[in-house]
């Protein structure tokens, strides 16, 4: 594993209109974003030199921001062309992009009404989120003791840095305890996703996938649901509780990172990657790299 710092790499990094050094890429310690999690960010992966659904990503980036109230100052095409740029300024094939925006320093309190709206773009190469031989055993997850929040209790639509703090959380404790990741389960007790991925189950066939009432309705979610339709596999989006994963085949994870990701079990809950694991990883994987309609 790579443990230098993300802080220390060579490359340069978009920040506020312009491609700095990496590493003059630093805040001051009194941001509002870090003291009040006034922050917002977007993953996003390069395909051989593409970013990915790169406009969804960019419109949810400006659109968890105004959830948040604030307005990112740079319009939709600005920050699309400063993601093309960043990515060739590093030489990517293919990787990773992060932006991130945030509210500065000119007031410290929980009210930031006049603070200015910072915008930085970050992208490294990355390979595969989970090892390829983790990927096809599939991967364990431990049901969280957090549950994802109800939108009335924090706005869940945004892609809001608060919003991980119990994703970290519930991470740490299923990575402590040898597990891959974690599941959460809603404030209702409802399967709701991973704590970085969506979630769907195979039964007869079909594939079911929880509604996300409150929580990212995942832009890899949207297209994988396309593939399966267009395979003819039915996709039912509904109401799933814990104590139904018995009755499911396979079991698998969505997302930018994780890509689709097979899940081998969920506490007691086992899975047998098969044949639509197999067949949507491959759809995926033929969509990323262009080689069939997005
Ligand atoms: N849920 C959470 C909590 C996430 O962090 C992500 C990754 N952004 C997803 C779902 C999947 O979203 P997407 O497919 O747009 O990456």
């Amino acid at each position: 594993m790579d443990t230098s710092s993300f802080a220390d790499r060579d490359g340069f990094i978009w920040f506020n209109g312009k491609l700095v050094p990496w590493r003059d890429a630093n805040i001051h310690v009194l941001t509002h974003g870090l003291h009040y999690a006034s922050s917002v960010f977007e993953g996003e992966r390069v395909y051989e030199g593409e970013i990915f659904k790169l406009t969804e990503h960019t419109d949810r980036l400006i659109n968890s921001a105004r959830i948040l109230g604030f307005k990112i100052e740079q319009s939709a095409e600005e920050i699309n062309q400063a993601s093309r740029e960043t990515v060739i300024a590093n030489n990517i094939v293919d990787g990773y992009v992060r932006p991130v925006a945030w509210r500065g320093s000119e007031m410290m309190g929980v009210s930031a009404q006049n603070n200015k709206i910072n915008l930085a773009i970050a992208a490294w190469v990355w390979p595969s989120y989970f090892s390829p031989e983790a990927r096809m055993k599939g991967i364990r997850l431990k049901l969280s003791p957090w549950k994802r929040p109800s939108p009335e209790t924090i706005p869940t639509q945004s892609k809001a840095a608060g919003l991980y703090m119990i994703c970290t959380l519930s991470k740490h404790e299923a990575e402590q305890e040898g597990f891959d990741d974690a599941v959460m389960l809603d404030y209702r007790g409802r399967v709701a996703e991973a704590t970085g991925a969506n979630i769907f189950f195979v039964k007869d066939g079909a594939l079911h996938t929880p509604t996300p009432d409150c929580f990212l309705d995942g832009i890899t979610r949207r297209t994988v649901i396309d593939l399966a339709k267009a395979r003819g596999i039915e996709v039912i989006e509904r109401v799933i509780m814990p104590d139904e994963m018995g009755s499911f085949t396979e079991c698998f994870l969505t997302g930018t990172a994780a890509e689709v990701t097979p899940v081998s079990s969920i506490d007691t809950y086992q899975f047998a990657p098969g044949l639509i694991c197999q067949q949507l990883i491959g759809d995926y994987e033929s969509c990323v790299r262009r080689k069939v309609a997005a």
